[in-house]
């Protein structure tokens, strides 16, 4: 079959089916073309995106600037490895580590990837600097966690699907409940040798869990006191997406290691990246670390213009603005809702709890309804729903959208 041969939803979907290994359970909607805030289907229907490919494409689909970055390079030099330097990783590092404020770089792909760049660089410095001794290093991370996909993330996932049957796991890990400053206490008192404390600073897969007002800046302070490593997982929060850059911004905390992903390219190519000051960072040396497509020369083109745009065109701001309107326009709605419990969330990351058993598929059925509606949403976890549009959203769309979904929610009310 031609891959410019048109396909219907039903066949497209009946070839993933058929030939795809079976690892996601996607809405039945077929996409083929984005732009902004917007998405179609190859049967032409239009949709506004509310889920963003998980807060990849914060600077909406396919936006023209990060696009022809990409071209661009792409026509001049696209892989060198790091096996030579190139014209473009050198600016790219002094460009990202400006923008947030470190010294230091590692560049690679995936968000997984970058997690664990975070964690081999963790427990390397805890055996070179703090000298704890050989095997023994401990990372202290939250309960229903998310943080990627690999065997030693899922290691210290608690979700049975992510975890079952992929054992034996990675050790190393203490859990601990979220949004706990008193259990990290207790740990950081009781336990030896704890390397890192590594958290998201809003649990996003988890059902866009907010922490307490506090949480982060206390947990970092508790770090500096017991010569911890404090490491924010910004992957999903970061770049715009809560109404601040970074989501620790929100308490004005620094992160000893912060990880990036997803949005740092606005979706349009994998650009993940660990940043550190030197003292954490120079415990890397060659060949401890890498990746054949880390830090190459589109990924560098992409990101760079990624990030320019999210100052240019002022994402943080309309993102926090948006995401006010958004909270309160349902929670008016949920004032006289039978179906809804709760809205919750902080800039264009927030989520709604469905008044229901988290078995139960009412979120899905909406879901699906949310779709005929010409709005994509998803299920997080059995009962809540996570909205997270594009940033380059407007406020005349944003409150459309507003009317699509609680006009849906209205068919579900009993
Ligand atoms: N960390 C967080 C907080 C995430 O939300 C995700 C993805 O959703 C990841 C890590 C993993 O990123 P990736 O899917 O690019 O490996």
């Amino acid at each position: 079959m031609s891959v410019l041969e048109k396909l219907s939803s039903q066949s497209a979907i009946a070839l993933e089916e058929k030939y795809g290994a079976h690892n996601y359970h996607p809405l039945p909607v077929v996409l083929n073309r984005g732009e902004g805030a917007y998405m179609w289907d190859v049967e032409g229907k239009q949709y506004f995106d509310f889920l963003s490919a998980y807060s990849a494409v914060n600077q909406g689909h396919c936006h023209p600037r990060i696009v022809n970055a990409m071209i661009e390079q792409a026509k001049t030099l696209t892989l060198t490895s790091r096996a030579f330097h190139n014209d473009m990783l050198g600016r790219f590092e002094a460009y990202i580590t400006s923008y947030f404020g470190y010294d230091k770089v590692l560049p690679m792909n995936t968000g997984a990837e970058a997690v664990e760049t975070a964690i081999k660089i963790c427990r390397k410095w805890a055996y070179e600097k703090k000298n704890i001794p050989e095997q023994q290093a401990k990372i202290i991370v939250c309960e229903n966690n998310f943080h990627g996909r690999t065997t030693t993330i899922i290691s210290f996932s608690n979700d049975p699907d992510a975890r079952k049957n992929f054992g034996p796991y990675t050790p190393g890990f203490i859990k601990i409940p979220y949004d706990d400053v008193g259990a990290l206490e207790k740990v950081l008192i009781e336990e030896e040798h704890i390397a890192g404390f590594l958290v998201e600073p809003i649990q996003g897969e988890a059902g866009v869990y907010v922490p307490t007002d506090g949480y982060l800046e206390k947990a970092k302070a508790l770090c500096e006191q017991h010569n911890v490593l404090f490491i924010a997982d910004e992957i999903q929060t970061g770049i715009a997406r809560t109404g601040q850059i970074l989501a620790v911004d929100h308490e004005g905390v620094k992160p000893d290691m912060l990880i990036l992903g997803k949005a740092i390219s606005g979706g349009v190519y994998p650009v993940s990246a660990v940043l550190a000051n030197d003292q954490v960072m120079e415990v890397i040396k060659p060949g401890q670390h890498g990746s054949t497509f880390g830090g190459n020369p589109i990924a560098a083109a992409v990101a760079m213009e990624a990030l320019q745009v999210v100052k240019d065109e002022e994402l943080a701001d309309n993102a926090h603005r948006l995401g006010t309107v958004f909270r309160e326009k349902l929670g008016e709605y949920i004032k006289g809702s039978t179906i809804v419990n709760k809205v919750r969330g902080k800039g264009l990351l927030n989520a709604i709890v469905i008044n229901d058993t988290d078995q139960s598929d009412t979120a899905w059925n909406i879901c699906l309804k949310l779709k005929e509606n010409g709005l994509l949403a998803k299920p997080t976890h059995g009962n809540i729903i996570r909205f997270a549009p594009p940033l380059v959203m407007t406020e005349e769309q944003l409150l459309e959208c507003v009317s699509i979904i609680t006009t849906t929610l209205k068919e579900f009310e009993v």
